[in-house]
């Protein structure tokens, strides 16, 4: 083992996703090799950007979205100057500086500085009031101006814009989304499921302008507004621009690396400086850049390999999307443009809501769209993935999973049974079926340990029920159960459906029943006074009390 003092220096510019989880891949493989020093502009530990939704949406605390707290830089040594950008690199003299004029020397430097949100160049970009969705303080910023009540303008009707419009909404405001492509996501969606979305977002109180063009924001020392191209005016006391992200390459470039739309790395994160890597949103392989969470993993992966153990290499990411609003359950990924031999299998139940498109080329998946039922999002992506014969599945594929491998019986334990250990399980923090089942094997009996200990389900929640299987295919009746259900009509917890209601904005017993599934037609003794006192709490002076239910 290594002294403190006669480790290898690394520095690690960007607080963020992928600066904190390089580090944590290299630490798993030799916690001794490196003394690690992070630099963070913002002034906060690790935390997970992308459940910044729900935090505007109000259903979750900053606390419950840290990744790596206080302690976790303690036990593991790590020096963390957070607040402090970095604003040169001195590659002869091996240091950086930062704003605080701090010059720390490095062996190895990682540059992990993520994006710079794009904002377009129009009159009035720079109004106070005018912000983008990118860390904690434009959420604060956010919070503030939905307490002040009001209109609020978003810019971008993408994954980003459609997550601020929610929360906004659920905060109460009066929301508009502006959005220049006929089709909301329309990098994700094809135009059935962006209408479905639309409609959706429709009835809960949002307007959705499509086809609309930003020509000014104005105002007087502050935003007042949006004017559109035809001229139509849309009051507003915020104005999100959410219509995309940049590479934040800025310092790589002063330094002399060589960088293109982002840091240029090769297939072990090491920039056209041997002694600096890079990783994340920041950087270009092999021409790509990404803008989501998953590529990240195997980026980190890929460095700590090359530099502590045996280099693996990474050879470049697909991905796939979900859409983080309450009860909206949207899945895309690959290429679903169609084109020369690519085949539709189309699923519409109209009455449910639910829409499926999976196109499929020389038997193989190419792209998948899903709007209203996700559960088989993991399962198409795996197949897609790894570029799986569908052949014998062909006929079945359609209705998912657990009827395809049941051979049109539903059999969801066999379903999970059947991932490959690397399917993923949960995307917000890159756990895999396999790193799931490790953590069962090392002990942990019940939903909380896995969150625990391997993170799984612990963020957004989509995979709760993913994990739910895992535990019970592996430990059978041994599972201990966590938060207990209201009642055997659901699985939900008390606190769950509570939430939900306020998220959803469900208004009656049978709506409630409804979008969160209920397993009987009308309910029982127990969750029936239950959902007619939460809904008297959460609808003050607008709910009915249901006599009856008491
Ligand atoms: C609101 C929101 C929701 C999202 N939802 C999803 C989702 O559902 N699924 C998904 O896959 N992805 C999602 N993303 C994208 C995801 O968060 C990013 O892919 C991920 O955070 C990228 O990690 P990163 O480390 O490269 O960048 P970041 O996490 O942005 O970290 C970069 C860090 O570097 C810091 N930094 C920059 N310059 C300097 C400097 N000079 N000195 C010191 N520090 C510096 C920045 O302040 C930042 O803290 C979402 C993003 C946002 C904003």
């Amino acid at each position: 083992m290594l002294a403190p003092n006669s480790r290898e220096r690394l520095v690690v510019i960007g607080n963020g996703m992928a600066g904190c989880r390089a580090v944590e891949e290299i630490i798993a493989r030799d916690p001794t090799r490196y003394s690690v020093t992070i630099f963070g502009a913002e002034p906060y530990v690790n935390y997970n950007r992308i459940m910044l939704s729900p935090v505007l949406a109000g259903e979750k605390s900053f606390d419950e979205i840290v990744i790596n707290s206080a302690e976790w830089y303690a036990e593991n040594g790590i020096e963390l100057l957070s607040g402090d950008p970095v604003v040169s690199i001195d590659r002869v003299e091996k240091t950086v500086t930062a704003r605080s004029g701090c010059t720390v020397g490095y062996d190895r430097l990682l540059i992990a500085t993520g994006s710079d949100p794009f904002i377009i160049p129009v009159p009035g970009k720079d109004l106070p009031g005018v912000i983008s969705f990118r860390d904690m303080k434009d959420v604060d910023t956010m919070l503030a101006a939905a307490d002040a009540g009001g209109e609020a303008v978003v810019i971008g009707g993408g994954l980003l814009g459609l997550e601020a419009a929610h929360g906004l909404t659920l905060r109460g405001m009066k929301v508009t989304v502006i959005h220049l492509m006929p089709t909301l996501m329309e990098r994700q969606l094809d135009e059935a499921a962006g209408w479905l979305l639309k409609t959706e977002l429709e009835r809960r109180g949002q307007t959705i302008l499509t086809g609309a063009d930003t020509a000014e924001i104005y105002g007087q020392g502050k935003v007042e507004g949006v004017r559109l191209k035809d001229g139509h005016e849309i009051p507003a006391s915020l104005v999100v621009m959410a219509v995309g992200i940049r590479p934040s390459t800025a310092l790589a470039r002063e330094a002399g690396l060589a960088v293109g739309r982002g840091v240029q790395v090769d297939d072990h994160m090491v920039t056209s400086d041997p002694a600096i890597l890079a990783v994340g949103e920041c950087v270009e392989h092999d021409g790509n850049v990404y803008g989501l969470v998953a590529p990240l993993w195997e980026m980190c992966r890929a460095l700590a390999d090359g530099l502590v153990a045996e280099p693996s290499g990474y050879r470049g990411s697909v991905t796939s999307t979900k859409l983080k609003v309450s009860g909206i359950d949207v899945f895309s990924a690959g290429d679903f443009s169609g084109g020369d031999g690519a085949e539709d299998i189309v699923m519409r139940d109209a009455a449910r809501g639910v829409y499926k498109r999976v196109v499929v080329k020389d038997d193989r998946i190419v792209g998948a769209v899903l709007y209203g039922d996700t559960a088989d999002g993991n399962w198409y992506f795996d197949l897609l993935k790894k570029q799986e014969d569908i052949s014998d599945l062909r006929d079945l594929l359609i209705f998912g999973q657990a009827f395809a491998q049941g051979g049109g019986q539903a059999d969801p334990k066999a379903a999970v049974a059947a991932l490959s250990d690397d399917a993923e399980i949960c995307g917000c923090n890159g756990v895999s079926k396999g790193q799931v089942v490790a953590s069962i094997g090392a002990g942990a009996c019940s939903l909380d340990a896995v969150r625990a200990t391997c993170k799984a389900s612990a963020s957004c929640g989509s995979c709760t029920g993913l994990v739910e299987s895992l535990l019970t295919l592996t430990l059978g009746d041994e599972v201990q159960s966590g938060a207990k259900t209201l009642c055997k009509c659901t699985s939900f917890s008390h606190d769950d459906v509570r939430r939900e209601i306020i998220a959803q904005a469900l208004r009656s017993i049978p709506e409630v029943m409804q979008k969160l599934h209920w397993s009987t037609p009308d309910g029982c003794s127990s969750c029936r006074p239950a959902l007619n006192y939460y809904l008297l709490c959460a609808w003050p002076g607008e709910y009915v009390d249901d006599q009856q239910s008491r």
